[in-house]
């Protein structure tokens, strides 16, 4: 458990025209200087991510796609930060999960997908 600092990782699965199905993740450090406040999501875990797809053998279905990443606020909101804005990359999706630790665990899950900006 990443708590208090911000936790962060890769989304996987596939994507519809009409909808979004997210079959795995794969969590990574966060590299951020101040982890409580930001992320930086270490590259190795994306590139091993990229290799594992590239790598895996078609299924019936569809072989996964990498989506996009997820990370949480301690104690904040599910809306975006002016980080995540700046860093988002365009037509990727970002699952932002507000956590709090005040009275019973609470969870605000927001998915949104970066085009251009949030
Ligand atoms: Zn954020």
């Amino acid at each position: 458990m990443a708590y208090p600092a911000e936790c962060c990782g890769l989304l996987m699965g596939h994507r519809r025209p009409t909808s979004l199905t997210i079959t795995s993740h794969r969590s990574a450090a966060n590299l951020a200087r101040d982890s409580r406040r930001a992320f930086t999501l270490d590259p190795d875990a994306l590139l091993a991510v990229i290799r594992e797809i590239r790598s895996s053998a078609p299924t019936v279905d569809r072989t996964p796609q990498f989506l996009g990443f997820y990370h949480s606020h301690p104690n904040g909101s599910i809306q975006p930060s002016r980080a995540d804005l700046a860093s988002a990359w365009p037509g990727y999706f970002y699952l932002i999960v507000a956590v709090g630790l005040a009275g019973p665990p609470s969870y605000a899950v927001a998915l949104q997908r970066a085009v251009g900006s949030f």
